[in-house]
């Protein structure tokens, strides 16, 4: 599948990042800023920043409506980092898990490690995590697609996935094929992650 119309959040953090990847995969991207941008778009990318900016900004422009409707309607939707925060319980609710904020150790405010993931080929993916959200709680219909130290770090229910980490910092583009939908999770369990640092 190629040729999406992507929707990248562009109300802050690394947006712009993540529209060069999705266009570097084939697809075409609008910035979302407001709901009348979310309008012809295929799938909506939420990226890492800020949470509680995001946050506030998806509440001023009224945006939370149209991202609910986007996934009623089964498009797919794709969350990093603090995007991850606001697809959870608190915030959003498109995923069933609830997601703590900045939870990866006070000291430790960003690690590297090397992730197998469920559903995506070849090497294992450099995972950078940067005040990294953890996933504290989850549903029984949310898959784990990745974990390190035994905590979820990559997980999809339906047409939603959430990643704590940065691949879009990297140019890694597989999470965005499967998140969009052009490669399709397997059942494995998830193999264990080796933190580097
Ligand atoms: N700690 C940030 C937050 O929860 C997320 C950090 C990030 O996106 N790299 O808002």
């Amino acid at each position: 599948m190629t040729d999406l119309r992507v929707g990248v959040l562009a109300l802050q953090g690394d947006f712009a990042l993540h529209a060069r990847l999705v266009t570097a995969l084939g697809h075409s991207v609008s910035e979302v800023r407001t709901p009348v941008d979310m309008r012809g778009i295929d799938a909506l990318i939420l990226p890492g920043g800020e949470s509680t900016t995001i946050s506030m900004g998806i509440e001023r422009e009224g945006l939370a409506e149209p991202i609910r409707a986007m996934h009623s309607a089964g498009a797919p939707i794709f969350g990093t980092c603090a995007g991850m925060v606001l697809l959870g319980r608190g915030h959003l609710g498109l995923i069933d898990a609830a997601v703590e904020r900045n939870a990866f150790g006070r000291q430790v405010h960003s690690f590297e490690a090397d992730l197998v993931v469920s559903g995506v080929a070849g090497d294992p993916i450099r995972a950078l995590f940067i005040r990294a959200p953890a996933v504290t709680d989850l549903g029984p219909g949310v898959q784990v697609l990745a974990e390190v130290d035994g905590r979820p770090v990559a997980i999809r229910e339906g047409n939603v996935t959430a990643i704590s980490f940065h691949p879009e910092l990297i140019g890694e583009g597989r999470l965005h094929s499967l998140a969009l939908g052009e490669s399709a999770p397997t059942d494995d369990a998830p193999a264990a992650a080796q933190s580097l640092s």
